[in-house]
């Protein structure tokens, strides 16, 4: 795999630095494009990397498969009566589709579905509490007390919020919402400046790629049909209007951020995690999903095999 991780990182070589890093976050405008990096999770729970895969950078996006996963642990199948689960074709901050279905955002990866889910995780504790055990699991399952929100990109976010927080109140307005705004948007965008590193991600997300069940533990994160549908979600919805050419071109569960990371899942192999800050004109990582295409050329990893 060390060897496999050193060729992928040779094959991208003459893109780095392509793509457009996410200026609208200014926190994240400042980061060195050409950052590169590449871990996989295995069965055996080793961590194989290549490039600046120690280094954290904001995972984005990419947590919300981790609150989708512990939202449903808290509330079960009911999450579902207030976030679909349809691929939505349009950008990850669109607010058109929100009006014609009455508020109920398509799925709970795009950003007014996860601001559902993170209402959904919310409960006596309030946004803190909700915080704390999102650390509590990534920690638990990336065997590493080190992760941590980074609290200058979620101040930076929250400064200049104005479409997240339309989205928030347009939610509210029909009722799909049961925290105040100002309460999920506070989780919301600290879980999304969560800063992780390429090995912490890929071995987080290791449970997703066996079923629900850590391989190396053999205890169970969460029922394996849950397991299952959260990949599903990912596969359809992972990269917004993107998710499609994502399906082609890698095949494998995946969710992008708009830090330039990807979480991709090999059900039955391990977990992949890229980070390579410039963006296509989706929001995924330009880059990551080259690393992603070379990477399933010479492993042949796939979910239609
Ligand atoms: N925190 C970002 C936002 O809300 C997440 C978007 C993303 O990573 N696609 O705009």
């Amino acid at each position: 795999m060390e060897e496999v991780l050193a060729e992928v990182a040779a094959a991208v070589e003459p893109h780095r630095g392509a793509g457009k890093i996410a200026d609208y976050i200014p926190a994240l405008a400042r980061i060195d494009p050409r950052h590169f990096a590449i871990a996989v999770a295995d069965r055996e729970g080793r961590v194989h990397g290549a490039g600046d895969c120690d280094l954290p950078f904001s995972i984005q996006s990419i947590s919300k498969v981790f609150t989708l996963a512990l939202a449903l642990e808290r509330v079960g199948s009911g999450l579902w009566d207030r976030v679909g689960r349809e691929p939505s074709g349009s950008a990850f901050n669109s607010i058109v589709q929100l009006e014609h279905e009455q508020g109920k955002p398509r799925n709970p990866l795009i950003n007014p579905g996860a601001m559902v889910v993170t209402d959904q995780l919310i409960g006596e504790g309030g946004a803190d509490a909700a915080i704390a055990r999102l650390l509590d699991f990534l920690r638990a399952q990336a065997g590493d007390p080190g992760i941590e929100v980074d609290a200058e990109v979620a101040e930076s976010e929250s400064r200049t919020g104005a479409r997240n927080r339309s989205l928030a109140w347009f939610m509210k307005s029909f009722g799909i919402l049961g925290n105040d705004v100002e309460t999920v948007l506070s989780a919301y965008f600290r879980h999304c400046a969560l800063a992780m590193s390429c090995r912490q991600l890929a071995r987080a997300g290791l449970f997703l790629a066996f079923d629900g069940r850590d391989p190396v533990s053999g205890r169970e994160v969460m029922p394996w049909h849950r397991a299952r549908r959260i990949n599903s979600v990912m596969m359809l919805c992972g990269h917004y209007d993107n998710s499609g050419e994502f399906a082609f071109r890698v095949g494998l569960p995946g969710k992008s951020g708009v830090g330039g990371g990807i979480l991709a899942i090999a059900p039955g192999h391990g977990s992949v995690a890229v980070w390579s800050p410039g963006l296509n004109e989706a929001g995924t990582s330009a880059v990551g999903a080259l690393a992603l295409e070379a990477l399933v050329d010479r492993t042949g990893w796939s979910v239609f095999v």
